[in-house]
């Protein structure tokens, strides 16, 4: 059987990543970015470069919208020139951007209205999953939807999970992030407090890199911190996103985040130096002794 059409809204890091996948399992691919410099590698590799997200839509049966916020879905699905306003009946939309549960629910409104399949289907990994297939998707909508989109998840993801209604998956992700920044935020000031306190500074690395504390996640802020390489994978500012994201989701189910709340403010505190385009690792740069 042939491969489905699919369009690809959104070639940043994670986007590109899935595109260039695609394109390697012989997907017919369609793209489209909002800075159209991005696209000429995907052109080259074989990819429709569309000029508006209803033009990408228009010509796929599947749609992976893959952006920073929800302003930037927002802009991909809305509007007269939006993938909404182009894809067709019975199209199958997905969004694996990491949203707002509101927003998210929203749209799987108006994609019903225009009678298509949504699901939101946000991922964990990073970069190099990205561009290798294996992300974990964790899909959010229905039983049918989850089941007609495996075909492509399973090109892009190690593992592909239907966690239940429209905006569970997005929840969960937010879930996920939430801890993840805490753990991020707290491991800066562990790193900023070893700096101040007249330890020796390698010995405590090697005491933290081999504890409990050593998360995969501590694990990678080890390890740009050894190579002094801050290049993203995840952007920093992105992580902040998410941690605002999760504090409104705690507020509407009723448990409000407190540890949320310092961290987000130490994650904003290294936007306002200047590091948010850098990977969330480069939190560790901002908490400083006074
Ligand atoms: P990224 O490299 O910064 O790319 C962001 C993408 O969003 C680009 O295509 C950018 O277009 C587009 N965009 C941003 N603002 C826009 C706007 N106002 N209108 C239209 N397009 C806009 O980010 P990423 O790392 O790929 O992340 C994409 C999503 O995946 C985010 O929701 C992120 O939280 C989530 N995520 C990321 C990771 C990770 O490790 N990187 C892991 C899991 C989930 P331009 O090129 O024109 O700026």
């Amino acid at each position: 059987m042939s491969k489905p059409r699919v369009a690809i809204l959104g070639l940043g890091i994670m986007g590109g990543g899935m595109a260039g996948r695609l394109l390697s399992a012989g997907f017919p691919l369609s793209v489209y970015n909002r800075n159209r410099e991005k696209t000429a590698k995907f052109a080259e590799a074989g990819a429709f470069v569309a000029a508006s997200p209803r033009e990408a839509a228009a010509r796929a049966e599947i749609v992976i919208s893959m952006v920073a916020d929800d302003n930037a879905s927002r802009s991909m699905w809305l509007g007269e020139e939006s993938a909404l306003a182009g894809a067709a009946r019975g199209s199958l939309l997905l969004e694996s951007s990491t949203l707002s549960v509101d927003w998210v629910r929203e749209l799987a409104v108006a994609a019903t209205e225009k009678q298509c399949e949504f699901l939101d289907a946000p991922v964990t990994g990073t970069k190099p999953h990205a561009a290798s297939g294996e992300l974990f998707f964790m899909v959010g909508g229905s039983a049918a939807g989850f089941a007609r989109a495996r075909e492509v998840l399973s090109v892009l993801g190690r593992e592909v999970l239907h966690v239940g209604p429209h905006g569970s998956g997005a929840l969960i992700k937010l879930i996920n992030n939430f801890a993840c920044g805490v753990q991020a935020a707290s491991f800066a000031e562990a790193m900023a407090l070893v700096n101040g306190s007249g330890l020796d500074r390698e010995k405590c690395v090697a005491v933290l890199a081999n504890s409990a504390l050593a998360s995969p996640l501590i694990k990678r802020m080890l390890a740009s911190m050894a190579s002094g390489d801050f290049s993203p994978n995840f952007p920093l500012k992105l992580m902040t996103k998410d941690i605002g994201y999760a504090i409104n989701e705690g507020v509407k189910c009723g448990v409000p985040l407190q540890t949320a709340a310092p961290a987000l403010e130490v994650f904003k505190h290294a936007v306002d130096q200047g590091l948010g385009d850098l990977d969330f690792s480069a939190v560790v740069k901002s908490v400083r002794k006074n």
